[in-house]
């Protein structure tokens, strides 16, 4: 047996079997084994308290009859509010068109990378258009987020480092030498240009939020990081007033990476992490996305030395305990729409 990530939040401990390409081989050899194995898997994250049994995801009634489509797609009857439902409805997933296992895939094909995904590659993989891919993979972002969200970071005895990254509202320069403009001046630049604020605890979670400059982050870091922890940041005159609430250490790095037991290296690896993710496989991340890229690095960052086995089922697993997304779920027939 493997031992367990604590991070990962599977719903009954147990380790999931790395699904490398000579581990896959070796298990096609038994496909009763795996197809046995894969549906009680899927099953188990939505249903782990009713020992498997459906459980009506509209009001919660456990009374169901099986009501399996002509075609054979797996749906239920709710006895109290006459609604049928499938697997998906109610979670991450509902109202989806490509087959169970696609999504699967999707989720391994996604956790399986380690610095982001490309939609191009991603859409080629799973064999559906560009919009598709890019909607399935917000979704997985959402879900990886939702391992974070509400968490309070830190505590007694244990140290935080933050910092921050500039991303995005990128000026093109202008063809000729002598067209071109000062960028760094403040009239110059386009205005979308975000900071990153990453808030990470040693030996422990990744929080990353979005803000229009780092002076605006102390309100989100003084409930996110817990009373008691010790702090460290970097030269930034915006993490000044975080003096009054946490012990802080401060490094300027001017002088060293770490000075006095001072560092923010944590951190700086988050953003390595983030910012090789925009420059290898993103390109260009529109501004209202940005958090939800900083989410995904944070999860990548956090869970990098667990088996992809295990991040696919932890996914799996959010997902299916995760709503419907708010913002993705008909997000192009609403631009259609609109
Ligand atoms: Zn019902």
């Amino acid at each position: 047996m493997m031992p367990v990530c604590p991070l990962v939040m599977g719903p009954h401990g147990a380790a999931f079997p790395a699904f490398g390409r000579r581990a896959l081989a070796q298990r096609r050899q038994d496909h009763a084994h795996v197809r046995r194995r894969g549906r009680e898997r899927v099953l188990a994250p939505a249903l782990p308290e009713t020992d498997g049994n459906p459980v009506c995801s509209d009001c919660g009634c456990s009374i169901c009859y099986a009501c399996r489509r002509p075609a054979g797609q797996l749906r239920w009857r709710c006895k109290a509010c006459r609604g049928d439902f499938s697997i998906t409805s109610g979670t991450l997933f509902a109202w989806h068109k490509l087959p169970l296992r696609s999504y699967l895939l999707a989720v391994a094909a996604f956790c399986n990378e380690v610095k982001g995904k490309s939609m191009l590659a991603f859409s080629r993989e799973l064999d559906v258009q560009y919009k598709t891919a890019f909607v399935l993979a917000h979704k997985l972002r959402e879900a990886m987020a939702s391992s974070v969200k509400g968490l309070r970071i830190g505590g007694e005895e244990r140290v935080a480092e933050i910092d921050g990254a500039y991303f995005g509202g990128h000026v093109r320069p202008e063809n000729r030498t002598a067209d071109r403009i000062d960028r760094r001046r403040a009239e110059n630049r386009s205005g979308k240009r975000r900071v990153v604020v990453v808030m990470r605890e040693r030996d422990g979670r990744t929080l990353a939020q979005v803000f229009g400059g780092e002076e605006a982050a102390g309100p989100a870091i003084r409930q996110r990081i817990a009373k008691g922890t010790v702090v460290h940041a970097d030269e930034s005159p915006a993490w000044n007033p975080l003096h009054a609430r946490f012990a802080m250490q401060r490094v300027n790095h001017q002088d060293g990476y770490s000075v006095d037991g001072a560092c923010t290296n944590g951190a700086e690896s988050y953003f390595s992490r983030l910012r090789r993710g925009e420059l290898g496989h993103h390109h260009h991340i529109a501004g209202p996305y940005l958090v939800r890229y900083a989410q995904e690095a944070a999860w990548r960052e956090d869970l990098r030395r667990v088996s992809n086995g295990e991040q696919t089922h932890g996914i799996v697993g959010l997902a299916m305990r995760s709503s419907p997304s708010v913002d993705f779920c008909g997000y192009w027939q609403r631009a259609q729409a609109a």
